[in-house]
C-alpha cells in the first residue's frame, strides 16, 4: 500500500503517526515578495528594456543564519518570473500563498517565496506543529478579509512596522488587502525577515519597493516517516509513504523521483 497524500493530506498524516514510525523535522514558513518583472530584468541584465532574445530574469537571494539557532537563515524559494501569486489551500477558512508562472513567463510581475526554517524543537510534537500552521493560515485568511484575497503590505512598510500598501496593484486574481504581515508571523521569524529584506536591498537595490504578500506555509512537511534503507518500506511491511507528505521531498521533481523510487522497490518486491 502506498500513501502519497502530499502536504495537503494533514489529517491523513496525523492518522498515520499512530501506526508508523516517524521523526519530527524542521519545516519552513514565510511570505511571498512581488516586484515588477521589468525591475528584476533591469537589475539582472542591466539593460532596459529586456531584448526579446532574453527570457524573464530570475533571482535567488539568501541570508545565512546570523548567530541564531541553526537553520534560521532566510532564502528566496520558488521564484516565479513573469508569474503570479496564487492562493493554495485545502481547507475552508485558511489561506496560504504559492506562486506559479505560465510557460511564456510573460506576466507583469515576478514573485518569490521568502522562507525560514523552524527547527523541530520549536514544537512539542507534530500535532502542535500542524495546529500552528492551521492558526497561521486562519490568521492569513482573516487578515485578507475572509474572501481569499491576500493580506499584503509593501516591504518598506514591513520594515517600518506600518501597514501601508503603496502599490495596491499586484498579481493575485482575488486581490490583496493592506495588513501587517509582521504581526501575523511569529515575532522571531518576522525579525529575521526584516533583517533579510534589508540585506536583500543591499544585494539588489530597489528590493524594498516590492510588496510582501500572504503567508507561505506549505513548503515541506513537519514530519518524516522513517524508512527501511533498502526496501524504503515504512516501519510496517508493505506500507510505503511517498512524495512530499512522506517528508523526503520538496517540489515537483523530488516528489516525482521519490514516487518513482518507491514504485521501483515495490515492483522489485512483487513476485
Ligand atoms: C500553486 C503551486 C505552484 C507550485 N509550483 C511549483 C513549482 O514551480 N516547482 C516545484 O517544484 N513545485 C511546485 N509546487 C509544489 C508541488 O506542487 C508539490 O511539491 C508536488 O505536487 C508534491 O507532489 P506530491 O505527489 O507529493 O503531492 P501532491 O501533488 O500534493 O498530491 C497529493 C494528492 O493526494 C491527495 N490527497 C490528500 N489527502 C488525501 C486523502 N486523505 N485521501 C485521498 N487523497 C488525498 C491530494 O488531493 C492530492 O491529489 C507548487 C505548488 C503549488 C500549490
Amino acid at each position: 500500500m502506498i500513501f502519497a497524500h502530499g502536504l495537503g493530506g494533514r489529517d491523513l498524516t496525523l492518522k498515520l503517526l499512530s501506526s508508523l514510525d516517524w521523526q519530527q523535522k524542521g519545516f519552513q514558513i514565510g511570505c511571498r515578495v512581488e516586484h515588477l518583472q521589468e525591475w528584476v530584468d533591469r537589475r539582472q541584465y542591466r539593460i532596459a528594456p529586456r531584448p526579446g532574445c532574453l527570457g524573464a530574469a530570475e533571482y535567488h537571494l539568501a541570508m545565512k543564519s546570523r548567530g541564531e539557532a541553526a537553520g534560521s537563515g532566510v532564502t528566496t524559494f520558488c521564484m516565479c518570473p513573469g508569474g503570479e501569486v496564487v492562493p493554495a489551500t485545502a481547507w475552508t477558512g485558511q489561506l496560504s500563498s504559492n506562486g506559479m508562472s505560465l510557460r511564456a513567463r510573460d506576466g507583469r510581475y515576478a514573485n518569490a517565496a521568502v522562507i525560514t526554517t523552524l527547527p523541530p524543537e520549536t514544537f512539542s510534537g507534530p500535532g502542535q506543529a500542524y495546529e500552528f500552521l492551521r492558526e497561521l493560515e486562519a490568521r492569513c485568511f482573516a487578515a485578507g478579509g475572509g474572501d481569499y484575497a491576500f493580506p499584503a503590505q509593501s516591504i518598506e512598510s514591513f520594515l517600518r512596522r506600518r501597514t501601508a500598501l503603496e502599490q495596491p496593484e499586484a498579481s493575485p486574481r482575488l486581490g490583496i488587502r493592506p495588513a501587517p504581515l509582521f504581526e501575523l508571523l511569529p515575532p522571531a521569524a518576522a525579525r529575521r525577515f526584516a533583517e533579510a529584506f534589508r540585506y536583500f536591498e543591499h544585494l539588489m537595490p530597489g528590493f524594498r519597493t516590492g510588496n510582501a504578500i500572504g503567508i507561505e506555509s506549505c513548503v515541506s512537511s513537519p514530519v518524516r516517516f522513517t524508512r527501511h534503507p533498502e526496501t524504503l518500506e515504512t516501519s510496517v511491511k508493505h506500507v510505503y509513504v511517498a512524495g512530499e507528505g512522506a517528508g523526503y521531498a520538496g517540489g515537483i521533481v523530488s516528489a516525482a523521483v521519490d514516487g518513482l523510487r518507491i514504485a521501483e522497490k515495490l515492483l522489485a518486491a512483487t513476485p
